[in-house]
């Protein structure tokens, strides 16, 4: 049987250029899995059912969190998101390293239930380069980008409660830099549970002899 994939969530400020960093990061090696969430908000301009998000109505969502369909969800801008269990398991158990790109509360609600996965927060170089790229994306009204920059506000308060901190300067260091730590955390004492069982009882097999 394959080891078990990493599990590895993504966060960052809505904006920050983390959408972009996950597709080059899918592009440039096949190891990932990126899970898709469901989600409660309407598809902006050339999103597409499955593939950006499973755009699903409130009564469905919550027809997931109670058939316990769903690892983790949250309510974030008046909608809910949360991620759907059987993709997850089902990549991690082939040995693929499962991407989940969620905000901070999605991503210590995994944290307690899967102690091994790692947490990386994505951040723009400057807070200006964050209100730039927000303003250029233009498919938001002014509320909402202003509700997502206090949103950022609220999230940076749990920044340091990630394992790691990754500046997103270019998209290609970026990849380089999770691509990095996500490879170091297959060797975690965390994910080597089984090899350090199975040695132990050869050695203890060996010596008994
Ligand atoms: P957006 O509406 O811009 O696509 O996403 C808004 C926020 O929801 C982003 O921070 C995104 O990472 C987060 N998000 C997307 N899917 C999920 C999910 O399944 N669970 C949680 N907790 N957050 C999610």
């Amino acid at each position: 049987m394959a080891k078990q994939g990493v599990l590895a969530v993504v966060s960052g400020f809505s904006g920050a250029g983390k959408g972009t960093v996950m597709k080059a990061l899918m592009e440039k090696y096949d190891n990932y899995s990126l899970s898709i969430s469901a989600t409660t908000r309407d598809p902006r301009p050339g999103e597409e059912h499955g593939r950006e998000y499973f755009f699903v109505s409130e009564a469905e969502f919550e027809r997931m969190i109670a058939s316990d369909a769903l690892i983790e969800y949250t309510r974030y801008v008046n909608h809910y998101y949360g991620t759907p269990r059987a993709y997850v398991e089902s990549q991690m158990a082939e040995g693929r390293d499962v991407i989940l790109e969620i905000e901070i509360q999605g991503a210590l609600n995994i944290r307690k239930k899967f102690p091994e996965a790692v947490l990386i927060f994505v951040v723009p170089p400057t807070i200006e380069e964050l209100k730039r790229r927000l303003l250029g994306r233009g498919t938001e009204t002014p509320e909402v980008i202003e509700k997502r920059l206090k949103r950022a506000y609220e999230e940076s308060d749990g920044m340091e409660l990630y394992d790691y901190i990754v500046v997103n300067d270019t998209v290609d260091e970026c990849v380089e830099r999770l691509h990095g730590i996500i490879c170091a955390q297959h060797e975690k004492t965390a994910v080597n549970g089984e090899l350090i069982a199975r040695m132990k009882k050869e050695l203890k097999e060996m010596t008994e002899q």
